[in-house]
């Protein structure tokens, strides 16, 4: 389970009444999907970036699993972000490369190589996500809920205990947007990895998540199932 410890960022430079995030506790437990939902400004992209570690946190901590990993470095840091996979509102495919070595591309920035057995295991993914008959594609060549299924196959190609989902529909149609919260639905359910949602639209919070938290101006202003959280005017 990932618990985020009374998390605080304030950029340098940055007047001292605005922190980002100011104090921000939320836990979130194994098998969940969570939603993190707030307007612009509120800290998403912020508490994203403390997530996975781009950005260190003024004060508090990030536990996962008991572990502090706010200080990693090195080889745990990259051992850590093989264990949280991201999605990204614009997918981040390489347009040089096709949809099967861009599912492959963890393998290889693992272990310098793809095995016979990596490109089987990436060709199974991209099975799952129903778009095999694409491997030999460039991403170029895929709409973009495509392309969001190519880059869902190589964040689960990590065999991440989490997926990090920024924006991640923000750029589709609404379509598209059904068919990407649906596959997440369904890879949640069998292969049982945590999803976290930050979005800034209640549609997908509805659609998909268990517990929501909103965040507004750096700050959790309510957490809980979606249920009761939406249910308070
Ligand atoms: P959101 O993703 O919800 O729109 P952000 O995390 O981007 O929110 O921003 C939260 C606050 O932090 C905003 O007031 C924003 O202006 C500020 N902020 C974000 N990034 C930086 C930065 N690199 N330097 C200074 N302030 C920043
Ligand atoms: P999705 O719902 O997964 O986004 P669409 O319904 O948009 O897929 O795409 C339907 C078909 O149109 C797909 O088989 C795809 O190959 C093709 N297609 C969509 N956009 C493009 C594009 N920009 N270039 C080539 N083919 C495309």
């Amino acid at each position: 389970m990932i618990e985020i410890q009374h998390l605080t960022k304030a950029y340098d430079g940055a007047a001292a009444s605005a922190h980002a995030l100011d104090d921000v506790s939320i836990s979130i437990a194994d098998g969940d999907i969570v939603g993190i939902i707030g307007m612009s400004g509120a800290g998403k992209s912020t508490l994203v970036r403390c997530i996975n570690l781009l950005e260190r946190p003024t004060a508090g901590k990030i536990v996962v699993d008991g572990q502090d990993v706010t200080g990693l470095t090195g080889k745990e840091l990259r051992s850590y972000r093989r264990r949280v996979a991201m999605i990204f509102q614009s997918f981040g495919l390489l347009a040089q490369k096709t949809v099967l070595d861009n599912v492959c591309f963890p393998f290889r920035a693992a272990s310098g190589r793809v095995t016979a057995e990596n490109r089987e295991r990436a060709l199974e993914l991209l099975d799952m996500v129903g778009l095999k008959e694409k491997a030999s594609s460039y991403p170029s060549q895929l709409s973009g809920g495509q392309q969001q299924r190519v880059a869902i196959a190589r964040a689960l190609a990590c065999d991440p205990e989490y997926i990090l989902c920024d924006e991640a529909t923000s750029a589709l149609d609404p379509a598209s947007t059904n068919t990407i919260l649906k596959l997440l639905r369904d890879i949640n359910r069998t292969t049982g990895v945590t999803i976290i949602v930050i979005t800034h639209s209640m549609g997908v919070v509805e659609k998909i998540c268990r517990n929501v938290v909103v965040l507004d101006h750096g700050r959790v202003v309510e957490q809980g199932s979606v249920g009761e959280v939406f249910a308070n005017p």
